[in-house]
């Protein structure tokens, strides 16, 4: 029989308090208001798709921001909510409310396409509870050729943290409890990823991307992923290493267009705003598709959306996964950390992940080069 990895994961998102978490997250909710209302080229008289749309809120970004039809489909039981909060805001013309799986759902009105998808899909770690899955899904079934995604592109990053707080809050607390030794449970603590906030002084080397998602191209297969990385340690002095730190960012372009590597996302902090523009390619961006398909855009302008949830940034909801290492690496300024990243589905629950980091330093004698074995459970 197929497992059913699908009730609890829906039942969770019926309560208030998940809601209310993530529209508090002023980063997350405020870069999506930024990129819907600030993008009217985009929703002006358009047919959008909201995938998961919980509260209803992304659905009356878009009527504000001039969308001609919104189809609001969500399985859990909050669209009942969301049918009582678009009909108090006036916005029940323009929306349409479907509560069911995007997978399984019909649009109304023999309505085949959509010009645009919106979807805040992203989970710890970005690829956390498998939401993505059903957003190419739905860009597959309902979206019209050339049509929008946003957000467009999301990357995953590592880094290396010395998080001497976060060992000694997880790991080294079992010492002495009350005078007792525990130390039998620390083999656990290893097992878990943790989502907690890093402070930005403990990083000790620049983030590489271990995977870059466009999302109109993505395919499923590509979820499942296995990737190399090398970290320099970046610290001036001696210093022990004892976790490699997991974050995303993610991009809104307004024409849908992927962006490169080198392009900085938008890190808020104190007394920043909290969403800002940046330009892909460190400069203006020539569009070579859909430039046709422009309207009132000016080709060569496009500015795009973006946030971090790095340990630079404002911290969201998302805070920062942390891996924990068994043995702490002796570093230095240039000590290099190489090794793979491996990220998969877990075969308990499709909607869970188990990570596999393997890597070696070089030019360190102490630490011999080994390998991490990392189940991530919520
Ligand atoms: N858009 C809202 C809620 C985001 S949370 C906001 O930004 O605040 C994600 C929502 O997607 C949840 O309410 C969940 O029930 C819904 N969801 C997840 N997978 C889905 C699927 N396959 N079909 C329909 N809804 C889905």
């Amino acid at each position: 029989p197929k497992r059913d990895d699908d009730s609890h994961y829906f039942t969770s998102y019926g309560s208030n308090d998940i809601h209310a978490t993530m529209l508090n997250d002023k980063v997350r909710t405020s870069a999506y208001a930024s990129f819907i209302l600030g993008t009217p080229t985009v929703f002006n008289g358009a047919v959008v798709l909201d995938v998961g749309c919980g509260t209803g809120i992304l659905s009356m970004f878009a009527a504000r921001s001039g969308a001609k039809r919104v189809y609001a489909v969500d399985a859990s039981d909050i669209v009942k909510r969301a049918e009582e909060i678009i009909k108090d805001n006036g916005h029940e013309d323009a929306i349409t409310v479907i509560q069911g799986k995007v997978e399984d759902i019909t649009l109304p009105d023999g309505v085949a396409e959509v010009d645009v998808i919106i979807s805040e899909w992203m989970g710890y770690a970005l690829l956390y509870e498998s939401m993505l899955d059903s957003v190419l899904v739905a860009r597959d079934r309902f979206l019209r050729p050339g049509g929008i995604i946003a957000p467009s592109q999301c990357r995953i990053m590592l880094t290396l943290c010395e998080g001497a707080e976060i060992y000694k809050d997880r790991v080294g607390m079992w010492d002495d409890v009350y005078g007792f030794d525990m130390s039998a449970m620390k083999e656990e603590v290893y097992g878990e990823a943790i989502v907690d906030i890093v402070k930005p002084e403990s990083l000790v080397s620049d983030p590489v991307i271990i995977k870059d998602l466009y999302i109109p191209d993505v395919r499923l297969q590509q979820l499942n992923f296995h990737s190399s990385f090398t970290l320099v340690c970046t610290s001036t002095k001696r210093t022990k290493i004892r976790t490699f730190v997991l974050y995303f960012d993610t991009f809104f372009s307004p024409l849908g267009m992927p962006i490169s590597p080198s392009t900085k996302v938008h890190v808020a902090h104190e007394g920043s705003p909290i969403v800002a523009e940046v330009w892909p390619l460190g400069g203006k961006f020539q569009p070579k598709r859909r430039a046709s398909q422009g309207g009132s855009r000016t080709p060569g302008e496009e500015r795009v959306t973006s946030f971090s949830t790095g340990p630079e940034s404002v911290p969201t909801h998302w805070k920062q996964t942390i891996f924990l290492l068994h043995e702490p690496i002796r570093a230095h300024e240039g000590t290099v950390v190489t090794g793979t990243f491996s990220c998969r589905k877990s075969d308990e629950n499709s909607r869970e992940l188990d990570v596999e980091i393997r890597y070696s330093v070089k030019d360190d004698a102490v630490s011999a080069p080994g390998d991490l074995i990392i189940q991530m459970y919520k």
